[in-house]
């Protein structure tokens, strides 16, 4: 990813947790690190196609001076958000506060935080169960996934009871799909919802078994990844009825790398007889 750089901005706030330091004030150090694309500005030479730094540098400052906070914390915070909502562009931001001298009787080069964030982006995650009680499985993943700081559930398909594919001896499914937004990458997800499943009583002994509770990433926006543990769009999303038809309810019907109509690819496939509409 291309970046710009804004280092050492210098500016006067009344940031601390010591009141003195709400009254007077003290000198800020503020180094940007914003991620955007900037080869079309590079090929065309027109500001419109990049950010204006002048202007990022004032929306900086006027967080960093005319706000109040307690901890660089928060004001590292404030700003990060402050410029990934305001420019669309922006993928990422690193944004580094230092307090060069905070109002304590030691000596050292100052005290600095640095955080990185980056736009949550849409991620369609497939979920499946058929031990125990299922629907009370689904809602309970649901639940943990929205208790994820960085994790919040956008929308949720409805239920489908499904005939078992590829290992026929063994209950229906409910399986259902959840769009969620989050700025987690791919595999740190994976992991969070791998957590989930153990906390669910997952076990996996039989290859498309049984199991309380399964959380498969059907979609990481429009990225198409091979990672040694992660394959996205999920491997077998193309010839699965009882994941596709749920998916169908709550995405773009182009959002599937490889597949131009969702809606189309659904009415010709083979599977979908074994999937019925779930009434509790
Ligand atoms: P299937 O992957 O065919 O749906 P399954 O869900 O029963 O089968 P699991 O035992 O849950 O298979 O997962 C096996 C491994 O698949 C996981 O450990 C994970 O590393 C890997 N994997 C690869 N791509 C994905 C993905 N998109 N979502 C979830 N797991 C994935
Ligand atoms: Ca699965
Ligand atoms: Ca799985």
């Amino acid at each position: 990813m291309d970046k710009m750089i804004l280092s050492q901005m210098e500016f006067y706030g009344y940031h601390g947790v010591i009141p003195e330091e709400n009254r007077l004030g003290q000198r800020f150090y503020v180094d940007i690190e914003v991620g955007l694309p900037l080869s079309r500005a590079g090929y065309t030479d027109d500001l419109e196609e990049t950010i204006n730094y002048a202007e990022l540098y004032e929306r900086v400052k006027d967080i960093v001076e005319k706000r109040t906070f307690k901890l660089i914390e928060s004001v590292a915070e404030h700003v990060a958000m402050d410029l990934l909502k305001h420019y669309s562009i922006l993928q990422e931001v690193m944004v580094r506060i230092t307090k060069p001298h905070p109002p304590f009787d030691i000596h050292f080069q100052g005290a600095s935080v640095e955080i990185r964030r980056r736009r949550p982006i849409e991620v369609f995650i497939g979920m499946g169960s058929n031990i125990g009680n299922r629907v009370e499985l689904l809602h309970e993943a649901i639940r943990l996934l929205s208790l994820h700081p960085r994790i919040e559930i956008a929308r949720q398909s409805s239920l489908y009871e499904t005939d078992p594919v590829g290992y026929k001896e063994q209950e229906r499914f409910l399986n259902m799909a959840v769009a969620i937004h989050t700025d987690l990458p791919p595999e740190e997800l994976l992991f969070e919802l791998q957590r989930i499943e153990m906390q669910l009583g997952r076990k996996r002994d039989i290859r498309w078994g049984p199991r309380t509770i399964d959380l498969d990433i059907l979609l990481y926006s429009r990225a198409e990844l091979k990672l040694p543990l992660l394959t996205v769009p999920h491997p077998r999303l193309s010839q699965r009825a009882f994941v596709l038809i749920p998916l169908a309810e709550i995405a773009d019907d182009d959002s599937v790398p490889g597949i131009a109509s969702l809606s189309q690819h659904i009415e010709h496939m083979a599977g979908k007889d074994g999937v019925y509409k779930w009434i509790s």
